[in-house]
């Protein structure tokens, strides 16, 4: 990796962090609201000027923008993919699916709107912004030609390919995923990096098996919602470090996103949370200690009081700088 990339991997429920260093020093994506000062700190501490000037995120869900607004706040602009800024400007409470999600993020704006084949001076290097809609609509890579590097967000991991969303963003964007992927795999990148998880030893074995993992989701839609309801199942589980075991089911039928994945599986909510629960802990994704359900991956703990911010329902309104 060229020296002026600080790489961080960590684990849920953050984002990995890329740090850009230079004349004008970025950050990629800004971990958990949870973990904002950490992160924050973090990275000024690792910069030569000892501040960031742009943060940009790959997409908008809670564990890519959680520090946007403490960031912003010690004097980063906040730079994001087109449709994903213009929602977050107008303070659509579609924002960030925080609410749909559960997912807590503190009010941010975006500074700079980034559309596909932009160039983008992060560090002392161009980067070329790629469009990948998929795992979100608004979902972006970036591609350094001359390191031939690519951030890939959370399209693909080591081990996986990101969720898609069908009941939010429609039956087709399986198959839009699948077309981003083929579209960053045609890049040839020696280097691929992550949100989640390590970086790929090797980036085309990464690709092979993300298109595979890719088709399958687009042939097997029931199982591709079931991934998504695993995944934002044990997101929420880590960030309250766990549920108790009653109240786990009485939370899951409140959620949106489940009472539209048990639409899509031609179940009802209760059915869709009782089969849920159920399965995983089977599965051995999420386990019963202590009268509470906890996720049982690797993540960071994450204090209580930090997750009481406002969806963007409530958000203040965006101050334009124009
Ligand atoms: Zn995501």
């Amino acid at each position: 990796m060229p020296s002026w990339v600080t790489w961080r991997q960590r684990p849920f429920p953050d984002a990995n962090l890329l740090l850009l260093h230079g004349r004008r020093p970025a950050l990629v994506d800004s971990g958990f609201v949870g973990h904002a000062e950490e992160t924050a700190d973090w990275a000024e501490a690792h910069t030569h000027a000892g501040r960031i000037d742009l943060v940009v995120n790959t997409h908008w869900h809670s564990d890519h923008v959680g520090g946007n607004a403490l960031l912003q706040a010690r004097g980063a602009a906040v730079a994001a993919g087109a449709p994903e800024a213009e929602a977050v400007s107008r303070r659509d409470p579609g924002c960030c699916s925080a609410e749909y999600l559960d997912q807590p993020v503190a009010p941010y704006t975006v500074d700079m709107a980034l559309d596909d084949g932009q160039v983008l001076r992060l560090g002392d290097a161009d980067w070329e912004v790629v469009r990948t809609p998929g795992h979100t609509p608004g979902h972006l890579a970036l591609w350094q030609p001359d390191e031939r590097l690519l951030v890939v967000g959370d399209a693909l991991s080591d081990y996986d390919v990101g969720w898609v969303n069908l009941a939010l963003d429609g039956p087709g964007m399986a198959v839009t995923a699948l077309d981003s992927l083929r579209r960053m795999a045609d890049l040839a990148p020696r280097v691929v990096l992550p949100s989640h998880g390590p970086i790929p030893a090797d980036p085309a074995s990464a690709f092979a098996a993300a298109l595979r993992r890719g088709q399958r989701l687009v042939d097997d839609p029931d199982g591709a919602v079931w991934y998504g309801a695993r995944r934002v199942f044990a997101f929420a589980l880590m960030i309250r470090e766990g549920i108790p075991a009653d109240e786990v089911e009485p939370y899951l039928h409140a959620r949106a996103w489940l009472t539209d994945a048990a639409r899509l599986l031609g179940r009802t909510p209760e059915e869709l949370a009782a089969e849920l629960v159920e399965t995983m802990l089977r599965g051995g994704s999420i386990v019963l200690r202590d009268g509470r359900v906890h996720a049982a991956a690797e993540h960071t703990p994450v204090a209580a009081r930090s997750l009481r911010v406002p969806f963007p329902r409530e958000w203040p309104a965006a101050v334009s700088t124009d």
